[in-house]
């Protein structure tokens, strides 16, 4: 048997996961674009060497000759933020002694 007041509690739980999920995944969703995985000197963490961490970017600049022309990005080492799977696929060491 349904009465008035089960019904509204009922609804109101519904209304509550609605908002929750909407909003929960419009968090998430600008969560994940402020953790864009750039670096300082403006390029993605993906033109970045694993190892070394140099930027493989080409940037143009204006030559001797008033031509442009290609240099690789002169950045040394990635110090953006690190994505979240960047983390988990990276494996812990231990702290050294
Ligand atoms: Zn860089
Ligand atoms: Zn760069």
């Amino acid at each position: 048997m349904l009465d008035p007041l089960s019904l509204a509690v009922g609804g109101g739980l519904v209304g509550v996961g609605w908002v929750c999920g909407r909003f929960g995944h419009r968090r998430r969703a600008q969560f994940g674009s402020k953790l864009r995985a750039r670096c300082g000197c403006g390029h993605d963490l993906a033109l970045h060497d694993r190892a070394a961490g140099t930027c493989h970017a080409q940037i143009s600049r204006k030559g001797t000759h008033g031509l442009r022309e290609w240099v690789g990005c002169n950045c040394r080492r990635y110090n953006g933020p690190t994505p979240l799977e960047e983390m988990f696929a990276s494996p812990i060491l231990p702290p050294e002694s």
